[in-house]
């Protein structure tokens, strides 16, 4: 058969894999590629995307089967998207179903449909109507009048226009019109001309940011660092080259860490432009997330700001992409398909040729090495807006000293003079909980967890021993176990525990405690920053949380609890996280017009990266470090790819990870330029009742490690044993390696 077409369709399924089809059977033009169809799966039916077209397939033709409906006319993802995704799936090793279905918001996903808006028009009979026919009752009148000079409306605008539900209803009964209802089209977000595009007068740039913003070319790609403190007015850049793409009638997409910032950074950009803004986070309801996205895909927002996946969402006329808080951890997906929204920007923005910002008061060790290798384009903004000086550092050397309760008697004085002159005070502990260990005095048994190679933390505030790692809960006990004692103690401090003796020490005082526990709700964490943001003095203390994006005018001293458990750790990332965690903490004192002053605890002063840190240069830390990391040839002078399995059964997953490794050195033996590491056990074996091992790739070269991870991906879908673990592979590893 010379004129056979068969269809490539990919189906979300954990098999790295293509599905064949024949032809839908009512005839149709050939489909193209991104145009979802409803096909024939096992003994379901489901929702596939048609990824390609071809005159031949290597199943015999009697067992294929036709595609069942055809539920797209044109596909949901343009060509440069598509592209993108088929490049994310080959680069992460994932199967192409599921990296084409994370583009896509579950409803359409599972083939539903856009959202529809409902329209009036005249009936054919309201048609024949003269113009003047209704004018006894003048509200049905207007309604005529109105559908007579624009055709049809939607219900919306009826609304607008002040026509009421009953008037509708009533020329509805009469017949005169009738309703249908329709995907909205993509009106571009184009204020007709009439309004400009900014709500607001743009603030002056500094010569810093002026000169970034002069820098960023906005016809072509490019990638761009823009490296400033906190403070510095990033954002304030930001926002101008938004401007600009708006200008040219094209769309902004803006990914920011996920974390509650985005009712503060959005109230910004909502000040600023008078274009409709999308946003896109994991707190929509499937409706508000469907709506956001087709607002950006079909063109009518001008701005979508989102957290990771957002990276993937389709846009009508793509302009700039900008990434806040780039060197951020969470843009990393850590499970499933483990993409980084960050890479993935930086290759869309490639392939759609238009600029991409990252921004950070902290840039990753990564984007530094990139501006290093003149592959983005560093822009520095020195200096802080509003005359705020830098925060004064100061190491507090707590070996030999009393603690109370973890706080030495110079944080404890700090603290009572700012809050003697009615200031706020910002506590960083990054623990959740009470304590980190409950232990027998008399016997020595600690409460561990049956299921993870983990102690249970104490929680005081609803009380009881929790896990944190998989998540189980069981009741504070109040014998040891083991002894019948009554002499248990807790060990070490969580945010509960700091709280409760902040409270103890300065009864007068407000305390808020800011983590994971306090904030359930979204709301919670709003009414937390309203209360703060009262600028009353108080003193916070919490968990990261309090790092990342707020600004807490009224803090003048920052103190950092316990600095050293990052520097002895086995993750190689762990000094490049701690530098940007105390940087970040440190830039939230003194944003007012009062500096500010950070004391940071440890044991171990005299180690060199907290030197480099107090001499207010992150920059100088951060060459430090890349220093190391050459030296030792790991990312960004190598590139990383982690294997990881696990199964409630140990053996059979090292097992397996012993297998993968043997089958890799066939491939391609161990040099200085491949090197494998492992299988190892992670660094907490047992987690959630399983066991988990590890092993690590390192090469130089990008290429090889690809082709041998590609290999890999298929040796492991093949192998039986691997079928009934659970087995992924991490291009870019964030955690440990
Ligand atoms: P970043 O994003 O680097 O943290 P922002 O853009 O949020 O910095 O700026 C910090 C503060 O300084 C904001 O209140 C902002 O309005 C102000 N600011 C920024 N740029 C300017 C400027 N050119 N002139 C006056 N104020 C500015
Ligand atoms: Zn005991
Ligand atoms: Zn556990």
């Amino acid at each position: 058969m010379t004129d056979a077409l068969f269809y490539q369709v990919a189906v979300q399924s954990p098999l790295r894999r293509l599905f064949d089809y024949l032809p839908p059977r009512e005839a149709s033009a050939v489909l193209q590629p991104g145009v979802r169809v409803a096909v024939p799966f096992g003994k379901r039916e489901v929702c596939g995307i048609v990824v390609a077209h071809t005159c031949s397939s290597d199943y015999p033709i009697n067992k294929l089967k036709p595609i069942g409906a055809v539920l797209d006319s044109t596909s949901l993802l343009p060509p440069v998207l598509f592209d993108v995704l088929l490049w994310a799936a080959r680069y992460y090793q994932h199967p192409l179903g599921d990296v084409l279905a994370s583009a896509l918001p579950t409803t359409l996903r599972k083939g539903g449909s856009l959202p529809q808006q409902s329209f009036w028009r005249l009936s054919h009979h309201g048609k024949g109507l003269p113009n003047d026919a209704l004018r006894r009752a003048p509200s049905q009148q207007a309604l005529l009048q109105l559908l007579q000079q624009h055709g049809s409306l939607s219900r919306e605008a009826l609304t607008a226009a002040g026509i009421s539900a009953a008037t509708v209803r009533s020329l509805k009964n009469k017949e005169l019109i009738e309703s249908f209802s329709t995907t909205q089209s993509g009106q571009g977000f184009d204020l007709d001309g009439e309004l400009d595009i900014l709500a607001e007068t743009p603030l002056s740039l500094s010569v810093d940011q002026q000169a970034a913003l002069e820098q960023i070319e906005f016809h072509n790609y490019r990638s761009y660092l823009i490296d400033g403190e906190t403070g510095s007015g990033k954002t304030e850049v930001y926002l101008q080259a938004i401007a600009s793409v708006l200008r040219h009638s094209r769309q902004a997409l803006v990914l920011i860490p996920e974390i509650n910032l985005s009712p503060q950074t959005l109230a910004r950009f909502r000040a600023r432009f008078n274009c409709p803004i999308a946003l896109i986070h994991s707190g929509l309801s499937e409706r508000q997330r469907l709506e956001a996205w087709w607002a950006a895909a079909s063109g009518s927002a001008g701005i979508i700001i989102g957290t990771r996946s957002a990276a993937f969402v389709p846009m009508q006329a793509p302009g700039i992409i900008i990434v806040d808080e780039e060197h951020d951890s969470s843009f990393k997906q850590q499970e499933g398909f483990r993409y980084s929204a960050r890479d993935v920007a930086v290759m869309r923005a490639n392939r759609e040729n238009i600029p991409l910002v990252l921004g950070s008061a902290t840039p990753s060790l990564e984007s530094l090495y990139n501006c290093e290798q003149q592959r983005y384009r560093h822009l520095s903004i020195k200096g802080r807006h509003g005359g705020a000086k830098q925060a004064a550092w100061q190491l507090v050397d707590i070996r030999h000293s009393q603690l109370n309760t973890g706080f030495s008697q110079s944080v404890i004085e700090a603290i009572k003079t700012q809050l003697s002159e009615g200031n706020q005070i910002l506590v960083f502990l990054n623990r959740r909980g009470f304590a980190p260990t409950l232990m027998c005095h008399d016997c020595g048994w600690v409460a561990d967890c049956k299921h993870c190679d983990a102690h249970l933390t104490v929680h005081t505030n609803r009380p009881g021993l929790h896990c944190h790692h998989c998540e189980s809960r069981q009741a504070l006990p109040a014998n040891c176990p083991h002894c019948a004692s009554e002499q248990l103690n807790y060990l070490g401090q969580g945010t509960e525990r700091s709280e409760s003796t902040l409270q103890a020490l300065f009864p007068e005082a407000t305390v808020h405690r800011v983590d994971r526990d306090s904030t359930g709700s979204k709301r919670a964490m709003e009414e937390l920053l309203e209360q703060i943001n009262k600028n009353e003095p108080c003193i916070l203390v919490g968990t990261q949380m309090l790092a990342k994006g707020h600004h807490f005018p009224a803090v003048t001293l920052v103190v950092v609890l316990d600095a050293d458990t990052s520097l002895f750790s086995t993750d190689f990332r762990a000094l490049e996280k701690m530098g940007q965690l105390i940087t970040q903490v440190a830039g939230r004192a003194g944003r007012g017009a009062k500096p500010g002053v950070v004391m940071i605890q440890s044991h171990h002063c005299e180690h060199p990266v907290f030197e480099l840190l107090s001499q207010h240069s992150y920059g100088k830390f951060a060459q430090h470090l890349l220093q190391e990391r050459q030296f030792s040839a790991m990312p960004p002078y190598s590139n990383a790819a982690l294997i990881r399995a696990e199964f409630h059964q140990g053996g059979e997953a090292l097992g397996l990870m012993q297998r993968a490794r043997d089958y890799l050195e066939g491939q391609m033996p161990s040099s200085p330029a491949l090197r494998y590491l492992g299988p190892f056990p992670a660094a907490m074996e047992k987690r959630n009742g399983r066991y988990r091992y590890q092993l690590t790739l390192i090469a130089t070269e990008r290429r090889s490690l690809h082709l041998l991870l590609r290999g890999l991906s298929h040796w492991l879908e093949r192998d039986k044993s691997a079928r009934k673990l659970r087995w992924s592979i991490d291009v870019d590893p964030q955690d440990t390696i």
